[in-house]
């Protein structure tokens, strides 16, 4: 390992350590990744004795621009170094009461600390005393479970996923980043412990999910999630979109593998967080209405409109920012069909500039999200949807170039309106305004001021105003 502790961080925290006569080590994170060539800017040290003292000591030697935060109730100590967060502890033992997830702490030896550790792949150690330097210390096999892609716990996983339940959702998680298994009987238990998630914030969940729907492929988490029963907990909104009713013959898709089909296709194409929240919600109004028609089957008539509405719930449940974020999620689900009834029907230039006026900048996202819903297995179908879509775009092009709607701003402001015809802010302005955006958007008139203008006063006329 000593070739590969290359950042001259490691010396200096090893003379320090040497100095001060404590063992330290580079453990945890920072180790798997090395050993699974994965950059990470984390470094966790663990000192046999007080980790802000080392951490203090280091500091001096780096020299004064650097600053030690120390976090006295967590015994822990940070300094940011570059781009590097590196973060000193003193080994500890922990141990836990049923009732609450908050252990108790004690000074500890290198296995006590290695045994508190989530899995196998993170206990690892490297030592960095002279005498030891680059010695792995890798108590629990990991990497043999990094060589079988195998997630597992060091103890008893009752015990390990007991004490601590948020580690349920970080097997999922690291079995979604890094394609890996959960050995059996490690999933065995996070499906008989699943009701204990319910200690943990709702922040610190959101945070584990927000990994895994950042991962390549955030389907296998999804799937783990609904296996075990752990989504029905988090997300309940998420498993109602799950199995497929049967009526008269005729049933309808299964709109939760469909949902994560459309993730796993958007996650080609963005790396955007929030696009792949709206393509985990598109649908999510599907269940509610969900209606059957004899004549029809199935339909989910106005499940845009409502999903739309239901995402402030979600987001405020999941502790998600209810910020521009969430309203540019709502947009998404609001208008996701629109482009589909566009590449539908005979595309014309109203209907283009009302989506272009609609959408705004995010009609770029909005394209790539109608375009990961197709999941028709039937290559025909695919190919015929997408070169609609392709039309689509064509002519989005086209009447953006002509018309420039995607900003939209009023050619005519209603400043103008009220000293034109020489009247006070009301109803009056309103309705010409209106008139005015509707005959643009219509095409009727051109969007500039010139001919914006004219139709100002006839509109006016109509509702009995003089120009002054
Ligand atoms: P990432 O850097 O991808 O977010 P990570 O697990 O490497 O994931 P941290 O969450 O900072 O990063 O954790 C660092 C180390 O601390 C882990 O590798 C693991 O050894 C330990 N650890 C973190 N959370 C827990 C936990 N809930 N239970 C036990 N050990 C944990």
């Amino acid at each position: 390992m000593k070739t590969k502790l290359t950042h001259p961080i490691f010396k200096i925290v090893a003379d320090c350590a040497d100095e001060m006569n404590v063992q330290a080590f580079v453990i945890g994170g920072w180790v798997r990744d090395l050993l699974l060539d994965r950059p990470c800017k984390d470094i966790d040290i663990v000192a046999i004795g007080s980790g802000i003292e080392l951490a203090e000591r280091v500091a001096q030697k780096l020299g004064n621009q650097y600053h030690v935060n120390v976090f006295k109730n967590f015994g822990t100590a940070q300094i940011v170094y570059e781009d590097y967060d590196i973060e000193f502890v003193g080994a500890r033992k922990e141990s836990y009461r049923s009732e609450s997830r908050k252990p108790l702490v004690e000074n500890g030896t290198l296995e006590d600390d290695q045994n508190r550790r989530d899995f196998t792949i993170n206990a690892l150690a490297i030592a960095l005393n002279k005498a030891n330097y680059g010695e792995l210390l890798d108590p629990f096999d990991g990497q043999k479970d990094m060589a079988l892609k195998t997630i597992r716990t060091p103890l008893d996983p009752d015990i390990t996923y007991s004490d601590d339940p948020l580690r349920m959702m970080r097997a999922i998680r690291f079995a979604t980043q890094l394609d890996y298994t959960i050995e059996p009987a490690s999933l065995a238990s996070i499906t008989k412990n699943k009701d204990r998630i319910k200690i943990i914030s709702n922040e610190r969940i959101t945070d584990e999910l927000n990994k895994i729907i950042l991962a390549k492929k955030p389907s296998t988490g999804f799937k783990l999630l609904f296996d075990t029963g752990l989504l029905h907990h988090i997300f309940p909104e998420m498993t109602a979109l799950h199995g497929v009713e049967i009526r008269n013959g005729k049933g309808h898709k299964d709109n939760f593998y469909h949902t994560l089909e459309v993730l796993d296709n958007i996650c080609k194409t963005t790396d955007d967080l929030w696009l792949r929240w709206a393509a985990i919600l598109h649908d999510i109004a599907k269940p509610p209405t969900k209606r059957f028609e004899p004549d029809h089957g199935w339909t989910f008539h106005g499940h845009e409109d409502k999903g739309a509405k239901m995402v402030p719930k979600i987001f405020a449940n999941l502790k998600l920012p209810l910020n521009e974020k969430m309203k540019y999620v709502q947009k998404l689900v609001l208008l996701h069909l629109r482009p589909i009834v566009l590449a539908k029907s005979e595309v014309t230039d109203s209907a283009v500039r009302r989506l272009l006026f609609e959408a705004g900048d995010d009609i770029d996202d909005l394209m790539k999200l109608c375009e990961a819903d197709i999941t028709s297995k039937n290559e025909y179908k695919v190919q015929k949807y997408l070169k609609n879509f392709e039309l689509v775009r064509q002519k989005l092009k086209e009447v953006e170039e002509k018309d420039n709607i995607r900003n939209w701003q009023p050619p005519i402001t209603g400043e103008h309106i009220m000293q034109t015809f020489n009247i006070k802010a009301g109803r009056e302005v309103g309705i010409i305004k209106n008139a005015i955006r509707e005959a643009i958007l219509d095409g009727i008139i051109k969007n500039d001021y010139e001919e914006a203008h004219q139709f100002m006063l006839k509109e006016g006329e109509k509702l009995g105003l003089k120009a002054s």
